[in-house]
């Protein structure tokens, strides 16, 4: 069976001592009340993330992450970081092309293709954002884009580097807007990455891939979302800033 895995991305947003209460509240209602459920993964600034991986250790359902990481190894790059480090930091996955970074920081999908690589050279988990803007839906030309953005990121890899790989579906027009996909839209639309996979590889790579549903998820629409064949998780952003938000969405998937 294929891994759920909700990831709490808190974009830059939290002081270190807010980070820390966080998720020591969250780390004992995930404990208490819904362990085994679902991997939880806590994307904070990278800052935190050393941190929180202590705070984490003995949570076996909990892992930690970067919400970018640079596509080179090491050298003369000011105020990157690189993908060793984040698991010196004791990090396991790190985001790529979350929409923010496409749109502010002009992040292309061959850049992306290479942080892809960068990630999998340490053996961590990249989550691969895709998603379509409300100009390209309302036009009708979202499945080429998320084929151009899957095709481009990912298909340079082998099978057996796709097994560590998570991609996250995030039509733009759904984050942060309160805005979300319904269950129909994302369905049909993880369906159709799914079978891209299954065209590229094969049926059990695509099978076992986990791919998440983000953009305004919350504690009352995440169970019908889970409820979909092919929506294995979320991406959360906002409803990831407060413990109780976050683990009701971990609870929905139980
Ligand atoms: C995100 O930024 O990845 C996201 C899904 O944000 P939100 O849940 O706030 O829409």
């Amino acid at each position: 069976m294929r891994k759920k895995i909700i990831a709490g991305n808190w974009k830059m947003n939290k002081s270190y001592d807010e980070g820390m209460a966080l998720v020591s509240e969250l780390s004992n209602m995930v404990k208490d009340e819904y362990h085994g459920s679902a991997q939880v993964v806590i994307i904070p600034p990278a800052l935190y993330i050393n941190a929180l991986s202590r705070m984490t250790a003995d949570f076996s359902n909990i892992s930690t992450g970067a919400q970018n990481c640079s596509n080179h190894v090491s050298g003369a790059y000011t105020g990157e970081i690189s993908a060793a480090m984040v698991k010196s930091c004791g990090g396991k996955y790190i985001i790529i092309g979350h929409s923010e970074r496409r749109q502010y920081f002009g992040e292309t999908n061959d850049w992306l293709a290479k942080k892809i690589d960068a990630v999998l050279a340490e053996n961590l988990n990249p989550i691969y954002c895709v998603g379509e803007t409300l100009e390209e839906r309302e036009g009708n030309t979202h499945f080429e884009v998320l084929k151009t953005q899957v095709s481009e990121g990912l298909f340079h890899l082998s099978a057996e580097q796709m097994a560590s790989v998570v991609i996250a579906y995030e039509p733009v027009w759904a984050i942060g807007t309160g805005k979300t996909a319904s269950t129909q839209q994302a369905q049909e639309v993880h369906a159709f990455i799914r079978n891209l996979v299954k065209e590229k590889y094969n049926e059990t790579v695509a099978d076992n891939l986990t791919i998440q549903y983000g953009g305004s998820v919350k504690a009352d629409n995440a169970a019908e979302l889970f409820a979909a064949p092919d929506i294995d998780g979320a991406l959360v952003g906002g409803a990831a800033l407060q413990s109780r938000s976050f683990a009701d969405i971990v609870k929905a998937m139980a």
